[in-house]
Order: structure tokens, then C-alpha cells, then sequence
């Protein structure tokens, strides 16, 4: 059969007459809608340029609105110069006992790449701004691992004092915005409940570090624990005992019954100090920096009785016990005395007639953040 070429010819000259006007159809409604965009959105300079402002700079105040931020949205902006409020702020405290007439420190910033990066780009190192930030990672290790948990641009507010001597500082709010738990820990430092005996309590008035029971405690009256075993602080294998913040001369007691095995050995570092044995529990105790030694290799030793005085003797910035419960086979596995099996330990809370003026420190506290 033959077909009229001509009439294939025709055909496909239709088809294609077809195709050209959708394609020129499509092609110029691409072109209006691009119009329409680029009117819409890069007309307005202006506006762009305040949104952007908006983002780069609402660091602290905004974090409401700018956490969590999408992630197409985080590769956009350029990484933000760092924005913290650091400002002392001298105020009239209404608990007048504790703060009358000290100056009080707040921070507040989102972290980048490590706590103590973040810390000391604000506060620098000749201000001890890696001891605040260690002081700061040992008060959040008791509501999360930091190392694991902790994410860019967390957003933390910290009010502190600076103590006497270097490097010292006393934490009086912090709190950390964490992403990942999607929630906000607080913890507000008090210590009305028990002059020398302070501790950190969540807004609820529930203490955030435990507490070993007093009849096993090697110390009863402390401000704060500084150190636990494995800070990453103190050198390699990290920190070896928890040290325990407490006024030179606070009576430190056995925490089990045992034997004295050493005193004041390598005085250099440890200072007076003393070592007792626990066979029964398969254990050594080491009590270090002390002041005043009250008992002799040798001795036998009950559980809950003194053997010294706290101190700021050896390798000791500043006065604390160093408290370390070693294996006795081997001494370089040391127990948390916080998860060891043989110690008892419990949280404080603020009991009902200390109540309202805890309420009425926290609000002094938040005070300080939202002046500065
Ligand atoms: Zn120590």
C-alpha cells in the first residue's frame, strides 16, 4: 500500500505546530512565575537583609524562636560571631545573709564546638575561663553525659561569682537548653537549709547530686562536690577520687571499718594523708589534703570515726578532701562513690520552712540573667 507521503508530512507538521505551543506555553508560564518570585522576594532588599539580621543575631535573647533551626536553614548561615552577654551585674540581694554587696557574673551563649571553647571565647584564660567551664561541665554531669549529649548551639545561662584566689568561682544558676533531650535543666545553688552545707537543687527544690548517708560519709559538711573519678580535667586517665569543697579544718571520717595501712606518704602531692584497708570489702580508702592526721598505721579504725581534719595541703588549689576508693588488688580501678555497691546515697530536698526563700532565690537569680 502506498500512503501519500504528503500527508505523513502533513501529519507531523501538526504534531509538531502542537508541541511548539505547549512547549511555548510552558516556557512562558516559567518565565512569569520566575518574574513573580523575583518581584516578590529580591525587590525587597530591605526585608531579606532584617530577616537575616533577625537570625544572626537573636543569640540569646530569641533562642525560643531560632531553636531547633531547620537544617537547610543552619548550612545558609554563616557561622555566627558570638554573641554573650558577659556583665557584671552588682545588685541589692533580698536574701541578704549569702549575696549583700557581691558581684555577681551572667553568661548566656550557644555552644560551639565544646563547652570549654565556647567559655573561653568569652571569658578569657588569664580569667580561669577553663576552670568555670569545667565547673560547669561537673554541675551538668549530673543531669546528662556531656560528652555524648551535648550539641551545637545548646544554649546555656550560668550566674557566678568570683571567689578568692585564682581560678575560683561559685555557680549560683545554670541552666542548659539541650536539643537533644528537647527540655531545660536548672539547677539553683542554696544553701539557707544548712549554713556550709549548700547544694544544687532543681527549681522543684530536689538536690541535683546525691549525697553519700552520713554514717558513711569520709565528710559531712561540704559546699559542693568539684571533681568526680574520670574528669576529663586532671590528665590522662582523668581524676582519681571525688573531691569534696569544704573549709579548712572539717572533721573527715572512715567511711568503712578497717585498718590504717599509711600516713603522710609522698607529702609533696597528696599532703597529710591517710590510707585504710578494707579486706572484708575488697577495697582501700584514701583521704587526701589534709590538715591534721588523728590516727596511726596501724590502727584499727571504725566506720564513721574521725581521722582528720580537712586541709589545703600538697598539690591542692584550693581547700578540699580528696576522697578515693581504690580495689585493693589493683589500685588503678577506682569506684564512683555514687555507683559503688558498698555506699549508701541519697538527694536533699529543701524541706517545706525553707521553701519560700529558695522561690525567692531563684527569682533573684533569674533576676541577674534578665538584667544584664
Ligand atoms: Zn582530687
Amino acid at each position: 500500500m502506498d500512503i501519500p507521503t504528503s500527508s505523513l508530512c502533513n501529519q507531523n507538521i501538526e504534531k509538531k505546530n502542537k508541541f511548539s505551543l505547549q512547549y511555548g506555553f510552558v516556557f512562558l508560564f516559567i518565565i512569569s512565575v520566575g518574574l513573580n518570585i523575583h518581584f516578590l522576594y529580591f525587590d525587597k532588599p530591605v526585608e531579606v537583609a532584617s530577616l537575616k539580621l533577625g537570625v544572626e543575631t537573636g543569640l540569646p535573647q530569641n533562642i525560643e524562636k531560632s531553636l531547633p533551626e531547620p537544617e537547610a536553614l543552619k548550612k545558609e548561615i554563616p557561622e555566627p560571631v558570638l554573641k554573650a552577654v558577659v556583665q557584671p551585674v552588682s545588685y541589692v540581694a533580698s536574701s541578704a545573709e549569702t549575696l549583700e554587696g557581691k558581684t555577681v557574673h551572667s553568661l548566656s551563649f550557644k555552644v560551639r564546638s565544646s563547652l570549654n571553647r565556647t567559655v573561653c571565647k568569652i571569658v578569657t584564660r588569664e580569667n580561669g575561663c577553663a576552670a568555670l567551664a569545667a565547673h560547669m561541665g561537673r554541675l551538668m554531669a549530673w543531669f546528662v553525659d556531656i560528652k555524648k549529649s551535648m550539641r551545637n548551639d545548646d544554649y546555656l545561662e550560668v550566674v557566678y561569682q568570683r571567689l578568692e584566689g585564682p581560678e575560683q568561682f561559685k555557680i549560683l544558676k545554670l541552666s542548659y537548653k539541650s536539643q537533644l533531650f528537647g527540655k531545660t535543666f536548672e539547677t539553683f545553688y542554696f544553701d539557707a537549709i544548712d549554713p556550709g552545707s549548700g547544694g544544687y537543687f532543681d527549681s522543684e527544690g530536689t538536690e541535683i547530686a546525691q549525697r553519700i548517708i552520713e554514717a558513711q560519709s569520709p565528710i559531712r559538711k561540704y559546699t559542693e562536690i568539684t571533681s568526680l573519678p574520670g574528669d576529663f580535667r586532671k590528665g590522662m586517665g582523668g581524676h582519681s577520687g571525688t573531691d569534696f569543697k569544704a573549709k579548712v579544718g572539717t572533721p573527715i571520717y572512715s567511711g568503712f571499718s578497717g585498718k590504717v595501712t599509711r600516713v603522710n606518704w609522698n607529702v609533696r602531692a597528696n599532703g597529710y594523708c591517710v590510707e585504710i584497708d578494707h579486706p572484708k570489702l575488697g577495697i582501700k580508702t584514701l583521704y587526701l589534703h589534709l590538715s591534721r592526721v588523728k590516727v596511726k598505721p596501724g590502727q584499727t579504725v571504725k566506720g564513721g570515726q574521725q581521722i582528720a581534719d580537712s586541709g589545703n595541703t600538697g598539690r591542692s588549689f584550693a581547700p578540699h578532701l580528696h576522697y578515693e576508693i581504690q580495689k585493693r588488688k589493683n589500685k588503678k580501678r577506682i569506684y564512683n562513690p555514687f555507683t559503688f555497691k558498698h555506699h549508701k546515697s541519697y538527694t536533699r530536698k529543701i524541706p517545706s520552712q525553707h521553701y519560700q526563700a529558695f522561690q525567692d532565690t531563684i527569682k533573684l537569680y533569674n533576676s541577674v540573667i534578665k538584667e544584664s
